[in-house]
């Protein structure tokens, strides 16, 4: 099973993605907890590429690019391989997070990312792919001096993004919500139980479907 994770900054995804694999562990459910961009060396060196603040000169184009090299080898390294041996997979971030950043935030053409995402995942698609949904003021106050595992200032490049960015981030996850049925909206609002009884519901009811 393989499922995508989704939503603006601050919305909780990597502490949820966090205690759901625990929980699944703890089920006797063979899990891999991986992230957008990175999840093996070639495209963790892309992603600190992508989010160094000393980058701020990287072009919309190039971003999307890389973005599109990081996904299609962690996809054949890391997520397939994974899937081959029935393990289910938790990424932090995937194809819908570049229709709603390049797409959505930087106004890419939509026909453009598409083609470079089906390019990037061979055609692999999540299963399942929960929307953590917060109103952006909450989740930007939330991230706001957060830094990423390895210490990397990751808001570096964030931080230079309007409201209207990251509104339009949010609307475009929303539509796709409604559009894509592989979608859940989950609320991010409340506290990290709160949220993740939330999240088990509604996996719960996924795989009673
Ligand atoms: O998931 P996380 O919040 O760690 O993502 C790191 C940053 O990468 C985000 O702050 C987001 O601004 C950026 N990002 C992006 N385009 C993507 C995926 C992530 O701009 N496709």
């Amino acid at each position: 099973l393989f499922i995508s994770f989704e939503g603006g900054e601050g919305c909780g995804k990597s502490t949820q993605i966090a205690a759901l694999a625990a929980r699944l562990t703890n089920r006797g459910i063979p899990v891999l907890a991986t992230r957008e961009p990175g999840g093996c060396a070639i495209a963790d060196a892309i992603r600190r590429i992508l989010l160094n603040p000393a980058n701020a000169t990287l072009v919309p184009r190039a971003e999307l690019l890389l973005y599109a090299a990081a996904r299609a080898q962690h996809v054949d390294e890391v997520i397939q391989p994974a899937l081959s041996q029935g393990t289910w997979v938790l990424c932090d971030r995937f194809t819908d997070a570049t229709v709603a950043y390049q797409g959505g935030g930087r106004q890419l053409p939509s026909a453009t990312i598409e083609t470079l995402n089906r390019i990037a995942t061979d055609g692999l698609q999540p299963d399942l792919t929960l929307l953590l949904d917060l109103p952006v003021e909450e989740g930007l106050r939330r991230a706001i001096g957060r830094n990423d595992q390895d210490g990397t200032a990751h808001e570096g490049r964030f931080e230079a993004e309007t409201l209207a960015f990251h509104q339009r981030v949010r609307v475009v996850y929303q539509q796709l919500a409604e559009s894509h049925e592989r979608f859940r909206v989950v609320d991010a609002f409340g506290t990290v139980a709160a949220v993740a009884g939330r999240i088990d519901r509604v996996l719960d009811e996924f795989l009673a479907e």
